[in-house]
């Protein structure tokens, strides 16, 4: 009796034990980090730089345009594999972005005892605010910039059937999806990356205004792009925007520069989904509806 109750209470122990461990360490992703603050624009604009460069981790830069440039203050991603980089998006306004880029790019190949690397633009959407540096990339040495069209991103990631089939894209050891996402611009896409599990969401997901010009065409989208990430791990769900403050339902008005108390850029799959759901019940009478950190937002003003 006396072994009998030990075998009970060690077989309940180990079962314990087993339901207790965790998910494999990050879920075998490639972890990194943000910084406490990003620049935005101000209070005063001499003393402002006109980006902030920031290391994601050694392969992966996020570089946000200053608001005294352009109010829009866009975010761009610049990721790192083995044989090319890729800039997703080139900026907003008159800038020096390809300055930028280009010393981004020479500091990593410095750190990595190389050269130089094949650089790939690629785009989140055609809006002014994201490829306005397209033309100090195009026609360099060893840059390819994907053309602003259906056609063009399809041709770049192997999409057969546009918007329902998935491309892709190998830097070399690391391979980004493409889920083709029109609603928001006619050939936007959202790109997940699998080494870090970050899913990038342009202007259909960020803590801001999402501004809807193609109801049913973004309803479809958020749907699969919820199907998409079903079984997959994603680490962050980040945008090219930040117009939310820290206050819930809180945003800064359009035109907006200086935003000292700014959301921060990440968000999760949970918001995804959160979207998602607040789109169902609108029957596809999309309607302008404000959730705790961002806001559908029909028709965009401009
Ligand atoms: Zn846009
Ligand atoms: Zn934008």
């Amino acid at each position: 009796m006396k072994y009998l109750s030990l075998l009970l209470s060690f077989t309940l122990v180990s079962f314990t034990l087993v339901a207790q461990v965790p998910e494999p360490k990050g879920a075998g992703l490639e972890p990194g980090t943000f910084p406490a603050k990003w620049i935005t624009g101000g209070p005063d604009c001499s003393q402002v730089p006109k980006w902030q460069v920031h290391q994601y981790n050694p392969d992966l830069y996020i570089i946000r345009e200053s608001g005294c440039t352009n109010y829009e203050k866009p975010f761009l991603y610049l990721l790192f594999g083995k044989d090319r980089a890729m800039l997703q998006d080139t900026g907003a306004g008159e800038t020096n972005v390809g300055e930028i880029v280009s010393q981004t790019i020479a500091e990593w190949c410095k750190r990595n005892g190389r050269e130089s690397i094949p650089l790939l633009v690629t785009h989140s959407h055609g809006h002014g605010d994201h490829i306005s540096g397209d033309k100090q990339f195009i026609g360099k040495p060893g840059v390819t910039v994907v053309p602003l069209s259906v056609e063009g991103t399809q041709a770049a990631f192997g999409i057969k059937t546009w918007p329902t089939d998935l491309g892709s894209v190998d830097l070399g050891g690391r391979v980004l999806d493409v889920i083709p996402i029109p609603g928001h611009q006619p050939f936007g896409v959202t790109y997940y990356d699998r080494r870090t599990g970050i899913l990038f969401t342009g202007d259909t997901l960020y803590p801001g205004r999402l501004y809807v010009s193609d109801a049913p065409a973004f309803v479809a989208s958020i749907q699969r792009l919820v199907d998409f990430t079903k079984d997959k791990p994603v680490a962050h769900v980040l945008g090219c925007h930040i117009e939310e403050a820290r206050t819930p339902f809180l945003d800064y008005p359009v035109g907006t520069k200086y935003q000292p108390d700014e959301h921060v850029l990440e968000l999760s799959h949970a918001n995804l989904v959160e979207l998602n759901e607040a789109l169902k019940p609108m029957n596809g009478n999309v309607v302008r509806y404000a959730l705790r950190d961002f806001t559908i937002w029909p028709n965009k003003p401009r």
